[in-house]
């Protein structure tokens, strides 16, 4: 297994994530909501025409579960998953929305508030998570593939286990530095719902609270 090492502009971000002093951290989870969301929306509009998807639109959801043992925040959906070379591609690739090349027109300064007004998509998890784990099955595909990465150093992609199609972004929560809960409380089930609430509201998928089994 080979650790493969980001792009450079794709590592600019990064470092900035994984350093950021961003006080609104908290919008990573309505990133990380949006594509599940984006994920679910294309395996919904491939099933109305294609029957072998087996899913019908109310079968769509977006899961959330917490495991504070493990420090583990995940994300799971049941949409189109990716495929190795996609999560290769796609992930650690500047978000689409051009932030970063609207970011570097600006002085350093401006780096925080271009992550409040534009999104910096899937990266944004660094600013709570020193590691995160994708694992993801493509609609289509029979092999699940797991995509991990603790940051700057690099990412891994192998093979994985994932009896259907769709994809759980499981974020390892950072431990709290100086000022307390600042990092754990993305581990407790209240603050996840009210964010969810806060920003995902819009999302047109039901998302689930999977409580823990205690
Ligand atoms: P953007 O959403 O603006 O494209 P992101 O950084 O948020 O940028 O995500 C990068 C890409 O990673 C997405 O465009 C998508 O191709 C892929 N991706 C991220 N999360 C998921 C997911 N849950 N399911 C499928 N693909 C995903
Ligand atoms: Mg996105």
């Amino acid at each position: 297994m080979r650790k493969k090492q980001f792009k450079a502009e794709s590592k600019r971000l990064l470092d900035l994530m994984v350093n950021s002093i961003y006080t609104h951290k908290e919008i990573f989870l309505r990133e990380i909501i949006s594509n599940a969301s984006d994920a679910i929306d294309k395996l919904c509009y491939l099933s109305l025409t294609d029957d072998k998807v087996g899913l019908n639109r109310g079968d769509f959801a977006i899961t959330i579960s917490v495991d504070k043992d493990a420090r583990t925040l995940t994300v799971s959906d049941n949409g189109i998953g990716m495929s190795a070379d996609e999560l290769e591609n796609n992930l650690g690739v500047i978000a689409s929305s051009g932030s970063y090349k609207f970011r570097r027109e600006q002085s350093e300064d401006a780096d925080t508030d271009i992550i409040g007004q534009f999104g910096v998509g899937f990266y944004s998890a660094f600013m709570v998570a020193d590691h995160i784990t994708v694992v993801t099955k493509k609609y289509g595909e029979t092999q699940a593939w797991k995509w991990e990465s603790s940051g700057a150093e690099g990412y891994t992609v192998t093979e994985a286990e994932r009896d259907a199609v769709g994809t759980d972004i499981i974020m390892h929560i950072k431990e709290d530095g100086e000022e307390a809960g600042e990092f754990s409380r993305y581990l407790e089930d209240w603050t996840i719902k009210s964010l969810v609430k806060k920003y995902s509201d819009y999302i047109r998928f039901p998302i689930k609270m999977l409580l823990p089994h205690s």
